[in-house]
């Protein structure tokens, strides 16, 4: 099956890095004029030292206002794929309120708000598109110190759901993928201790974590015509993990 975005603008947030960083150049690799948004420059400048034909744009999406400043001049967007998170790993009875709030912003606030800003030139155009968000197996499944985490993908799930409900009728499709673990720098982070690791992959019937490739190719499913019937699916990436 073969995927091409020819004449096709998108936008991916948190490019610099992982899953949107691999996302932003697949879809330039398929036609599509690529704005790449996230917060480090010199990630920013090293995507488009690797592939000139993408547009950076650097800011701290836990910023509202610089948010719609910095989008302000992007143009029409087709496809968006909210893929920018954190994760801050704490036990239930050490989380603070910056840690609650910070995580908040970046997981479901910044991907309203910019999925707002672009829904709203596809409204206004009539052209219809595709939005993803990035979620995760954390937001169906509860995992020790991931009190956080798991609920911003909880609400990232319920909020592509009703985008799915909103924009459905403007031909405006929101769909969420939902990986396992991926050995980029936040997974890392989390599962990197062999033992940990085990836990974990022991419990994914095809017995491995999810590659970056493997969330890309889906959230290009998701972004193409070839998926023109999905509409507010939650679509795990996990080898299983969440249907036992
Ligand atoms: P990485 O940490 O490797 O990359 C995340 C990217 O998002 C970085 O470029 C980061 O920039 C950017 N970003 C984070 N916060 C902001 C912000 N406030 N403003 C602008 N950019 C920001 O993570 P992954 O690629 O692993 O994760 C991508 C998505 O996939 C996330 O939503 C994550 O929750 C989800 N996911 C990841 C899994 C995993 O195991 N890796 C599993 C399931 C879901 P900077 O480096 O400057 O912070």
């Amino acid at each position: 099956m073969e995927i091409t975005f020819t004449g096709k603008r998108a936008l991916v947030t948190g490019a610099g890095k992982g899953i949107g960083r691999a996302t932003a150049l697949a879809l330039a690799r398929c036609g599509a004029q690529v704005t790449a948004v996230t917060r480090a420059k010199n990630d920013l400048d090293s995507l488009v030292q690797g592939c000139p034909s993408i547009k950076p744009v650097c800011v701290d999406l836990s910023d509202w206002d610089a948010t719609e400043h910095a989008l302000k001049g992007v143009g029409p967007v087709d496809l968006l794929v909210n893929n920018a998170g954190c994760a801050k790993l704490q036990p239930f009875l050490e989380i603070t309120q910056d840690q609650f709030d910070m995580s908040f912003n970046v997981n479901v606030k910044a991907a309203l708000h910019v999925a707002q800003i672009v829904a709203i030139g596809m409204k206004t155009r009539g052209t219809g598109g595709s939005i993803v968000n990035v979620s995760s197996q954390a937001s169906q499944c509860a995992f020790a110190d991931h009190a956080v985490y798991c609920a911003t993908k909880g609400a990232l799930d319920m909020l592509t759901k009703v985008m799915a409900l909103e924009l459905g009728p403007f031909q405006i499709r929101v769909n969420s993928v939902n990986p396992t673990v991926v050995m980029t720098e936040m997974g890392k982070k989390g599962w990197s201790d062999p033992v940990k690791a085990k836990s974990m992959t022991s419990r994914i019937p095809l017995g491995k974590f999810a590659e970056v490739e493997d969330v890309v190719n889906s959230i290009l499913f998701l972004l193409s015509d070839k998926s023109a019937m999905t509409n507010g699916a939650i679509l795990p990436i996990d080898g299983g993990f969440l249907a036992c």
